[in-house]
C-alpha cells in the first residue's frame, strides 16, 4: 500500500521524476538529488513503510531482495571498489523522508566517521 502523501511513493508512481538506475517489481533505485559523494543512490521498496519496527512479512521479503541486489547494482554504478550502505531511522538520525531507504554511497575514497 502507497501514501499519497509520500514524496518517494510519488517517485514509484512517476508523478515525480527521478533519475533511475535499476527498477523491478519489488524496489527502486534513482539517484539522490542532493548527492553526498561522486555515487549517492537510494534504494528504495515499492511498499510504503518508514521503519524497519514497522517490517511485516511482505516487507521483510522486499528488504532482503533489497539487500541481496544491491551489490550488483552498486558495482554497476561505479561502486566496484567498495561504498557504504546508510539507513536514517526516525528523528534522531534525521530521517526526512518516512519512506525506508538505503543511501549507497561510493565512487570515491569516504571519509570515517
Ligand atoms: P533521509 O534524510 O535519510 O530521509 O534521506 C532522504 C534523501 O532523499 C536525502 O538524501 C535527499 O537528498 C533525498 N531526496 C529528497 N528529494 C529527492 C528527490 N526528489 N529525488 C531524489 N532524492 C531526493
Ligand atoms: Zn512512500
Amino acid at each position: 500500500m502507497n501514501d499519497k502523501n509520500c514524496l518517494f511513493c510519488k517517485i514509484i508512481s512517476g508523478g515525480i521524476p527521478s533519475a533511475k538506475v535499476y527498477e523491478d517489481e519489488k524496489m527502486l533505485v534513482f539517484k539522490d538529488i542532493a548527492p553526498k559523494a561522486k555515487v549517492h543512490l537510494l534504494a528504495i521498496p515499492k511498499t510504503h513503510f518508514s521503519l524497519l519496527s514497522d517490517m511485516d512479512a511482505g516487507s521483510a521479503e522486499a528488504v532482503k531482495h533489497i539487500l541481496t541486489k544491491i551489490p550488483e547494482i552498486a558495482k554497476e554504478n561505479g561502486c566496484a571498489n567498495g561504498y557504504r550502505l546508510i539507513v536514517n531511522q526516525g528523528d534522531d538520525a534525521g530521517q526526512e523522508v518516512k519512506h525506508l531507504h538505503f543511501h549507497i554511497l561510493g565512487g570515491e575514497k569516504l571519509n570515517l566517521f
